[in-house]
């Protein structure tokens, strides 16, 4: 399926950050890691697009987190909602699926990270598991 013009939207809880995004979505990934588990709650759904084609009609509540040396979140100082995750000097951003207005027409394709999961659930919906990140070195 070619994303190029896919048009997806998305907001935090309160309103305080809105942003709307077209272009090629990347794999939809659900991420294990601990990091992502304690920033969500619960693993962590995301799909990715390039950074310069996100467009915010407000981002008064933006705040960045420095989870990393070399990645840092977005969330919302206002309400609290877990936004973004971006590698520093990459040109794309990765979306949390869970702050995205519906409809996404996207779906889950693969988890990652799946050595850290939480001991708490199984995963069992067959999807391809990775044990660490699906890119070598990331
Ligand atoms: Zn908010």
């Amino acid at each position: 399926m070619d994303e190029r013009d896919k048009m997806l939207s998305g907001a935090c809880l309160c309103g305080a950050v809105r942003f709307t995004a077209k272009g090629r979505f990347g794999a939809v990934s659900v991420c294990h890691c601990a990091q992502c588990r304690r920033w969500h709650g619960a693993p962590g759904s995301y799909t990715s697009v390039r950074r310069d084609r996100l467009v915010f009609q407000n981002e008064s509540g933006l705040a960045w987190y420095r989870s990393s040396d070399r990645a840092r979140r977005g969330f919302c100082r206002d309400c609290g909602t877990s936004l973004f995750w971006e590698e520093t000097g990459a040109p794309h951003l990765a979306l949390a699926m869970g702050c995205l207005d519906r409809p996404t027409g996207l779906r889950e394709q693969l988890h990652i990270f799946t050595a850290h999961k939480g001991d708490y659930y199984d995963i069992a919906d067959g999807l391809h598991q990775w044990p660490e990140s699906h890119t070598a070195g990331a």
